[in-house]
């Protein structure tokens, strides 16, 4: 599954951090785009079998959603897509092939255990 090993890159990431800090981690903050071709819900499955045995049993993992942001050329602004199906800007319509965002797959925060 495509999920668990992302989800097991993550915890190891955080794990080495938590180790370099000397710290123990309560939550994981990830920046995840329409595009990065993740299933939120089997990310957040496995990131609880991947914290499966480590230190970071028991953390959680806090997904923010990151819409498909495009550039409109006619409109010369940014343009939030609806759906993924059209990459046309909608305001004008037109052909939108510039992702500027929505591929984001980044840890963004790391929560500490008080
Ligand atoms: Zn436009």
């Amino acid at each position: 599954m495509h999920e668990l090993s992302i989800a097991m890159s993550i915890v190891d990431m955080a794990q080495e951090e938590a180790e370099r800090r000397k710290v123990h981690i309560g939550a994981v903050h990830l920046e995840l785009g329409a595009l990065s071709g993740v299933v939120k819900e089997a990310l957040l499955f496995s990131y609880k079998v991947a914290c499966d045995g480590t230190p970071l049993e028991g953390s959680r993992l806090v997904v923010k959603d990151v819409p498909i942001e495009v550039y409109c050329p006619v409109c010369k602004v940014p343009r939030i897509l609806a759906s993924m199906q059209w990459f046309c800007c909608p305001d004008c319509g037109t052909q939108t092939p510039e992702v500027i965002h929505g591929k984001e797959l980044v840890i963004t925060a790391l929560e500490l255990k008080q």
